[in-house]
């Protein structure tokens, strides 16, 4: 996710908690690199601060809805009156959060607003013999739970929304870690063997695996029918 927050304290508080949580987060201070980083990396969600160095919120999220961008947008202020409230809801803010606010709000908040597509869409995702919940962040594999790591699940939920495609370490990177990441570039690799490790399966058995595609990344192989 992207937070868009000028207060280096808070936005560092809000980081520490979102990857504790298990989210990506990419941040940025002002309004120019918030228009950059929207426009070149596909979120799952944006927390936009209304008043910025250099500019405000609600013209961003306004000159992005424009530009067809449908991410959703939790909007955060000072500010608690009614119009600027209607002002953020106008300029396409899915949601609104008045400051001070408590950590566990905010999380509820941006839980809610990622369920909202996904489970009207898909409430649960089914590939072979795997099944992944994501209100839940659960997996089971036949009938038992298969107990993951949040950076687990996150890989595996994105390889399950796009069984038998090739999915880049590019893009893991910026959808399970984020675009700054610099640390080791095999943790990608790591991360896959491990879950490979507890999902079990193979493709010679049948079941679902993750296979490696040389020199392109990884793809989650769906089980043949019998
Ligand atoms: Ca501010």
């Amino acid at each position: 996710m992207l937070v868009v927050e000028d207060d280096i304290a808070l936005a560092s508080i809000l980081e520490r908690g979102l990857v504790e949580d298990g989210y990506a987060v990419d941040l940025a201070h002002k309004v120019v690199d918030a228009r950059h980083l929207a426009t070149t990396h596909d979120y799952d969600v944006v927390v936009l601060d209304l008043g910025l160095p250099d500019g405000n919120g609600l013209d961003l999220c306004r000159a992005l809805r424009d530009e067809g961008f449908t991410v959703p947008v939790l909007m955060l202020t000072a500010r608690d009156s009614l119009s600027d409230k209607v002002s953020g809801l106008d300029a396409g803010a899915d949601d609104y959060l008045t400051k001070p606010f408590d950590y566990p709000e905010l999380a509820a908040r941006l839980r809610a607003l990622l369920r909202r597509p996904s489970t009207a869409t898909t409430p649960m995702l089914e590939v072979g013999d795997l099944r992944l919940e994501s209100a839940s962040r659960r997996v089971w594999k036949g009938a038992v739970t298969v107990p993951l790591t949040s950076r687990e699940f996150s890989l595996l939920e994105f390889l399950m929304m796009r069984p038998g495609h090739v999915v880049s370490r590019t893009d893991l990177l910026e959808h399970v870690w984020d675009a700054n990441y610099d640390g080791l570039s095999n943790v990608v690799d790591v991360h896959i063997a491990n879950l490979r490790r507890k999902l079990g399966g193979s493709a010679s058995s049948g079941e679902v695996s993750i296979e490696t595609v040389r020199g392109a990344g990884y793809r989650l192989a769906p089980m043949e029918a019998a």
